[in-house]
């Protein structure tokens, strides 16, 4: 599903530039300026946003469509060596940007993807320069029988490196679904498809342009979760509560959910147990019936909303949630010594109940605020725990 989620987006927009490409001749001469024009700004706010926002992957691939812009526009890559090894390098490079550990954009740990973007242009011009005969052979040789390539004027290592890039990073994207996959995916997709169509201006326009408008699409979307999605649990946060909060109508519930002994638990198992509990716990109500949508109120404190059910409805939801929380065992995994979170504790697979105690109220046609609401909620949820926990409390 997250796979799905994350490529849409990026095959359409790969759909969209094919569609472009065909029909980029009707265009009359302002509009293309126009687009000419529009591509170059959404490159600088691109490198702008990816910087400002700390988006190293974001940043190179827009460097490389720039790069590749550069190179083409002033015809640099003028024969049939310099075009194949500028094909081969930049969706290579692209490769490995991408899979270099955590880079930065100006810092020390963004030393590695800079050497290699020099040492690999250097290589590559040495090579243009020079043109050894192996060089010509390893790029420019059929290795194929040429009447399967006659649909494209790429040498065939240009394109057997190209789909091989395109494989391995679709493995990355299907492994590891992230919109940074899908856009590096989606931006190797364009640089191939602008080598292969060739045409400057055109393929230019409308590919580097798609590949743009990707990174701004990950960028945006990226720094949408990081606002309104929990880093931890991945379920919305407070902010996301709050807009929630701000359209609510009606009738509906709101309940207020805590971890029982949590600080026990802590001090026990470790925080890091700790944390892996509180995103089980998360994946439980997330999938919480009757409708709920559920939230990481703060801690391990969540919140749930029942749009347009009563408390006397949402109860038997919160109740089958509860139960479920308590019936599946935790297993503590043995602590590794190289985790110095788990010093001194247990080092042993055990397994352990987690319970919750839950609180709620409904709207319940009083003139109260959803805020009143969750604050009742609040107030049923100190009831339950004084109850003895493990229950749910009105
Ligand atoms: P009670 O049953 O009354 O709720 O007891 P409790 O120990 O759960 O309650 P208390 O509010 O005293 O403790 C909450 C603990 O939750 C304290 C804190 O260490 C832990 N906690 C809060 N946020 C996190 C988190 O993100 N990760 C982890 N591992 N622990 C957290
Ligand atoms: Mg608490
Ligand atoms: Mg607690």
């Amino acid at each position: 599903m997250r796979v799905v989620k994350s490529f849409l987006p990026i095959i359409v927009l790969i759909t969209g530039s094919y569609y472009g490409y065909q029909k980029y001749e009707l265009l009359p001469e302002s509009a293309t300026i126009g687009i000419t024009y529009l591509t170059h700004m959404l490159a600088i706010i691109v490198t702008g946003l990816s910087i400002h926002f700390s988006r190293s992957s974001i940043f190179f691939y827009v460097l490389l469509v720039v790069i590749a812009n550069v190179i083409l526009r002033f015809g640099w890559a003028d024969n049939d060596l310099a075009y194949g090894l500028l094909s081969v390098s930049l969706p290579l490079l692209l490769l490995i940007l991408t899979v270099l550990p955590d880079r930065g954009i100006i810092s020390a740990r963004a030393i590695p993807a800079y050497t290699t973007l020099l040492l690999v242009s250097l290589f590559s011009i040495i090579l243009v320069t020079t043109s050894p005969t192996w060089a010509t052979q390893i790029v420019l040789t059929d290795w194929l029988p040429a009447k399967y390539f006659d649909w494209t004027g790429q040498a065939q290592t240009v394109l057997i490196i190209s789909f091989a890039a395109l494989y391995i990073m679709l493995t990355l994207g299907v492994l590891n679904p992230s919109l940074h996959t899908a856009a590096g995916f989606g931006v190797l997709f364009m640089l191939i498809a602008q080598f292969h169509y060739g045409d400057a201006s055109r393929s230019l326009n409308v590919f580097s342009g798609s590949a743009l408008l990707m990174c701004l699409y990950a960028i945006l979307q990226e720094t949408w979760r990081m606002a309104y999605l929990d880093e931890l649990t991945g379920l919305p946060g407070r902010r996301a509560l709050r807009e929630k909060f701000q359209k609510i109508g009606g009738s509906y519930t709101v309940a207020m959910l805590d971890v029982d002994h949590f600080k026990k638990f802590n001090d026990t198992w470790g925080h890091n147990a700790g944390d892996t509990v509180l995103r089980m716990i998360a994946a439980k109500m997330s999938k919480v019936s009757g409708g709920g949508s559920s939230y990481r109120y703060g801690g391990e404190e969540f919140s749930i909303v029942f749009k347009g059910k009563k408390s006397r409805e949402a109860v038997r939801h919160l109740e089958a949630l509860r139960e479920e929380i308590a019936n599946r065992p935790f297993v503590i995994r043995r602590a590794g010594r190289r985790d110095s979170d788990n010093r001194g504790k247990p080092s042993t697979n055990k397994s352990v109940t987690i319970t919750v105690s839950i609180g709620f109220a409904d709207s319940d046609g009083i003139e109260s605020t959803p805020w009143e609401v969750l604050k009742r909620a609040d107030k049923a949820l100190y009831r339950a725990k004084g109850k003895g926990r493990n229950c749910v409390s009105e």
